[in-house]
């Protein structure tokens, strides 16, 4: 950074030949420069040509190696102090504003130094050791792995090394078991803990654990068990599953829905959603050549499906000398006659053939002609054959081309908003083909099974369940007859430049950004707001998609509905709000309540428990969480729209967890369409997730017990005394310091952190504790009533040594 200091100063104001840089173009700057300069800065100048650069090399100033064509000319960036800047300006240089200058430098070098700092204040003493998760557990094949979450409070530090040794059941020595490193997860480039990239491997359960750290610090903790909990009425009737034999298109999976509704009058009902989607169709079109500047490409005016496929245009060479470029119509036939020189060679430049086209009043009616991605089109085109446009839609003619009618099975006995409502959708992303089976087997088994299965009688007499199985129906048909790994809907925002017929597989609108909640338009990150080709394209606004508007006028006409379970493919994860942070300092949406997140856990716990009945699959600890903490921001996702403004449970799957394989001692990936055989097997166990899914909402409709609470000393040393509280189940605890009455207005028992256990609170004087708690079904503590006089709270008295 010094050498920036060390400037050429060069600038001989007056130098000969220096009288007017840009007037020998005929090109004004674009803007008057108005840049402010905080000292020596990186400054962007635009010239009109070469001629402009080659005066600032004359000039000795100091240009980085970055040349850039804007629309007037070209951009350059050079090493200038504020006085440097002036005097070129005076010249009639357009120094525009700075790239980076001394405010930066010095903002950088304060980051670097507090960034040091904090690092040596963290490895001055022994670090502290955090133990997030301490799990063991098994998965297909009864393999047994270990996960191990820890945060140091060095961690910040890159050169913090955790390592993890374990035993080998009760008893055993640590390190039994075995050792292994841990590595540091930092995202948004920030800390979060080290962990285990994949569980660990193990021979036997281990029991307990010592994390040890290079800077010091040291820990032992007990090793769980993950998953595997017992149901606690396994049913002992039988019980029907398995529905799928093979990868539905959306026309398939709405059929037997549909079928489903009229088999199952008395259990069910179909709602059609209001918003059509644009449907399985789009423009025809047609290129006419293949170098950039010489290509013509056509796009119908009409859907393919609605006359444009039967549109052709043809470039004819006339055989004669000195022709004009004509352009006639004939029925849906396009004829453009290409002009000639006086030896009769063709002369129509792209650009030509183009303003030609559009400019004929009745060939505007069929199509629109386009230069090639924004190419300026001065190549002179090539004769061409009468050419058909198509839409190049490749489905049977059993997918319907008109606008798709989404449609909803509503199942439960008491359909009139008397019960718990959970709102099961799958497919917003079209790729992702097992997602639909999920929904289907879903339905199917709550249906088939009711006669007989006395647990699906309660679930279906208990709540109102609302399957939506494909919310991307155009994309889903286009993934499977056109392009599989389609992710978006098929709505084309982009303009003629990136509109040819080499981007169909690029259009569309990811319907899982396309929310209203921490979306791309609000500041946060996972999506793309300006590229229409990005594979996460918000759309032009929030909720600018049918498929997305669905989903939200589902759970606004029923406000009953308090759960929502959004399945996508695949890793194997089980996530919850939030779901999205802003770039700058991983600003995340307001993280979920002390109390549910607890329920969250312990609701994995059962959920993740009937996945894995099904074959062995265990959902790792390390993905299950938070979506922000466990996979990425996804900017404008659904489950963030249905908690953070409604405040419905908004839980995501993804199913297809990564496969072990004993031999190799690797996990590998499923991806989005594994061969059927292995697609099944996901769609049975994360249909078994789904159910259990029903049985913990009809759990938290039915729950009418109060939770109980307890205060808990947790480190008393002179003139200052911790404590914290337990609680009988998931539950918020409010409570007051000062002897008032604990209302909903009172602070709220917090997390000590990510992932964390719950906090402590701190006290400097003997204290009267008053509390009292509240689970998610919001059953009261003591039937206390907040809001009322009552004194029925709890109170303790905290001493201070
Ligand atoms: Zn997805």
């Amino acid at each position: 950074m010094l050498a920036l200091l060390v400037l050429p100063l060069a600038l001989a104001v007056g130098a000969p030949g220096f009288a007017n840089p840009t007037s020998g173009s005929g090109v004004v700057p674009d803007r008057s420069s108005t840049g402010e300069q905080n000292g020596v800065g990186l400054m962007r100048i635009v010239v009109a040509d070469k001629s402009g650069i080659d005066r600032l090399n004359a000039l000795g100033v100091d240009l980085a190696e970055y040349v850039k064509p804007v629309d007037n000319g070209i951009e350059v960036h050079a090493i200038l102090s504020p006085e440097e800047s002036q005097a070129l300006r005076d010249e009639g240089f357009d120094v525009q504003d700075a790239i980076s200058d001394q405010g930066d430098y010095a903002q950088n070098m304060a980051e670097r130094s507090a960034a040091i700092r904090a690092a040596t204040a963290a490895t001055a003493s022994t670090d502290t050791l955090t133990v997030l998760r301490s799990e063991w557990f098994s998965s297909l094949d009864n393999q047994l792995f270990l996960n191990v979450e820890v945060k140091s409070s060095a961690g910040t530090d890159s050169t913090t090394v955790l390592t993890a040794s374990w035993d080998s059941g009760p008893g055993t020595e640590i390190g039994s078991g075995g050792t292994a490193t841990m590595s540091r997860f930092t995202d948004a480039g920030q800390y979060m803990y080290h962990r285990f990239s994949n569980p660990v491997p193990i021979t036997a359960a281990p029991a307990r654990a010592t994390i040890t750290s290079n800077k010091g610090g040291s820990v032992t903790v007990d090793v769980a068990k993950w998953l595997g909990s017992p149901r606690k009425d396994p049913g002992k009737h039988p019980y029907v599953s398995d529905f799928v034999d093979h990868y539905m298109d959306p026309t398939e999976v709405t059929a037997r829905f549909t079928n489903l509704a009229a088999e199952f009058p008395k259990l069910t009902e179909l709602i059609d959603l209001p918003y059509k989607t644009n449907g399985y169709r789009r423009n025809a079109q047609a290129q006419f050549g293949t170098a950039a500047a010489s290509t013509v490409y056509v796009t119908s005016t009409a859907y393919g499906s609605e006359g444009g496929n039967e549109v052709t245009m043809s470039l004819v060479n006339p055989g004669t000398a000195n022709a004009p470029l004509t352009v006639s119509v004939s029925g849906k036939a396009v004829t453009v006659s290409l002009a000639t020189n006086g030896s009769g060679a063709i002369t129509s430049t792209a650009a030509q053939v183009v303003a030609a086209v559009n400019g004929n009043v009745d060939a505007a009616k069929l199509l629109t002609a386009s230069t090639y991605r924004g190419n300026a089109g001065t190549g002179v085109v090539a004769a061409a054959p009468v050419t058909q446009l198509t839409d190049n839609l490749k489905a049977p003619v059993s997918v319907s081309r008109e606008p798709f009618q989404m449609k909803v099975l509503r199942i439960g006995k008491h359909r009139d908003g008397s019960k718990v409502g959970v709102f099961l959708y799958c497919q917003e992303h079209a790729r992702e083909w097992v997602t639909p089976l999920v929904c289907l087997e879903s339905a199917e088994r709550l249906l088939r099974n009711y006669a007989q299965d006395p647990n699906t009688r309660k679930i279906v007499d208990d709540l109102d369940i609302f399957i939506l199985p494909v919310v991307n129906p155009d994309g889903a048909h286009y993934s499977m007859y056109d392009f599989n790994m389609q992710r978006r809907n098929m709505t084309n925002y982009c303009p003629a430049s990136n509109g040819d017929p080499g981007r169909r597989n690029a259009w569309g609108v990811d319907i899982n950004r396309n929310f209203s909640v921490g979306s791309v338009f609000d500041g946060y990150v996972g999506a793309s707001a300006t590229n229409c080709t990005s594979d996460t394209f918000a759309g032009p606004s929030e909720l600018s998609e049918p498929e997305a508007r669905n989903e939200v006028w589902l759970v606004d006409h029923f406000p009953n509905i308090k759960l929502s379970m959004n399945t996508h493919s695949y890793g194997g994860y089980f996530m919850w709000p939030p779901g999205a942070y802003k770039a700058e300092g991983r600003e995340v949406l307001p993280r979920v309540d002390q109390g549910t997140e607890a329920y969250f856990w312990t609701s994995s716990d059962y959920i993740l428990s009937r996945v894995q009945e099904y074959r062995g699959t265990a959902i790792w600890p390390g993905r299950t969480g938070p979506v922000t903490d466990v996979l990425y921001s996804a900017a404008g996702n659904s489950a963030d729209e249905h908690w953070y403004n409604r405040g419905i449970i908004g839980w995501d799957f993804e199913v297809g967890a990564d496969i072990y394989n004993p031999t190799t001692g690797r996990f590998s990936a499923v991806g989005f369409q594994p061969p059927f055989a292995e697609g099944h097997e996901e769609a049975m166990e994360f249909a078994n997730g789904n159910i259990a899914i029903l049985e913990v909402a009809r759990a938290y409709a039915t729950d009418k017990i109060q939770p109980k609470t307890a205060l808990k000393v947790v480190k008393q040393e002179a003139g200052a005394t911790a404590f914290t509280f337990s609680t009988s189940e998931p539950a918020n605890v409010y409570y007051t310091l000062d002897g008032s009455r604990p209302t909903f207005n009172s602070p709220k028992l917090a997390l000590a952190g990510m992932r964390e256990g719950v906090q402590n609170i701190t006290v400097n004087s003997d204290t009267t504790v008053n509390w009292f708690s509240i689970d998610i079904a919001g059953n009261v503590e003591s039937n206390y009533k907040p809001d009322g006089e009552g004194k029925n709270y709890n109170k303790q008295a905290v001493g201070v040594q």
